[in-house]
């Protein structure tokens, strides 16, 4: 796969690139061809050939000036992957209002920030096309996650909007849906946890495959529709959860 040149002459940025899935999804553009620039709030462990740049996607500002720069470095802009985020655990009696509009904040007005500052970019690409990482918390209804799944089902919601808004224009919209992925944030919740390896077990368990989705596999799905061999597809949420939301088969 990583051998097929589809990115090639294309630019992309991977926003919370520096880790897990944006990570994966950096490297593996990158590999089929493309130039690509990362926006992180800790892009320190960014190398060549990514570009790294800081930025905050909860402030303005900092959008702004990191993608300007990063479209000035790339010399356009034909893909923006928006991916960075951050996770909540409890019901809507466990997160007060602050703890709300701090990961909305983030995770969907992060979004609409860094589509509003590419937009103009991207308008001036023939291969034009915006991926969101939604998750499978948009649509299964998973306990002890109110506030992560509400602020996901509003960018399964944005992404299908701004797909409308857009296509005359060219630009493409889509998003992937993971399950739970092994990637440093899992990691850092699995430490967290009073059993790491039963919490493992539990994650794995409630998946039909038995086993989590890896980076490179969301990065595969992110890959493909923010490629060329996407042209048709817009407003689309593409699972890659092991079949947890499409199978109708206890866990294995
Ligand atoms: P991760 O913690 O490994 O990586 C997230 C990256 O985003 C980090 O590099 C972090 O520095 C960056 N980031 C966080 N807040 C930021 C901010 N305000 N501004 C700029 N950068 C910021 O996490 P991951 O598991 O790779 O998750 C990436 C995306 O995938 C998130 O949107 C998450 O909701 C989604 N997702 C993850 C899973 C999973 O199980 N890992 C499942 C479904 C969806």
């Amino acid at each position: 796969m990583t051998d097929t040149r589809d990115f090639a002459g294309l630019k992309a940025l991977v926003t919370g690139g520096a880790s897990g899935i944006g990570r994966a999804t950096a490297e593996l553009l990158t590999a089929r061809g493309a130039q690509v620039a990362v926006l992180d709030l800790d892009p320190s462990s960014v190398d060549k050939p990514l570009l790294g740049y800081q930025a905050d996607v909860s402030d303005d500002t900092s959008v702004r000036q990191a993608v300007a720069a990063a479209v000035a470095d790339l010399g356009g802009l034909d893909v923006l992957v928006n991916n960075a985020g951050i996770g909540a655990q409890g019901t809507v009696e466990d997160n007060d209002d602050a703890q709300w509009h701090r990961v909305l904040d983030v995770n969907v007005l992060g979004m609409v920030r860094t589509a509003r500052a590419a937009l103009p970019h991207l308008r001036e690409s023939t291969h034009a096309a915006i991926v969101n990482t939604c998750s499978i918390a948009a649509t299964a209804g998973l306990p002890q996650r109110a506030l992560y799944s509400a602020s996901k089902g509003a960018v399964l919601s944005l992404t299908l909007a701004m797909a409308a808004d857009h296509v005359r224009e060219g630009i493409r919209v889509n998003c992937v849906n993971p399950g739970t992925a092994d990637t440093p944030w899992v990691g850092r919740l699995l430490d967290a946890a009073a059993d790491p390896a039963a919490e493992r077990a539990a994650l794995e368990a409630r998946q039909p495959t038995g086993r989590l989705v890896s980076a490179p596999e969301v990065a595969g799905a992110i890959a493909y529709l923010a490629s060329p061999l996407s042209g048709a597809t817009t407003g689309t949420a593409l699972a890659v959860d092991g079949g947890m939301q499409g199978l109708r088969l206890r866990p294995v």
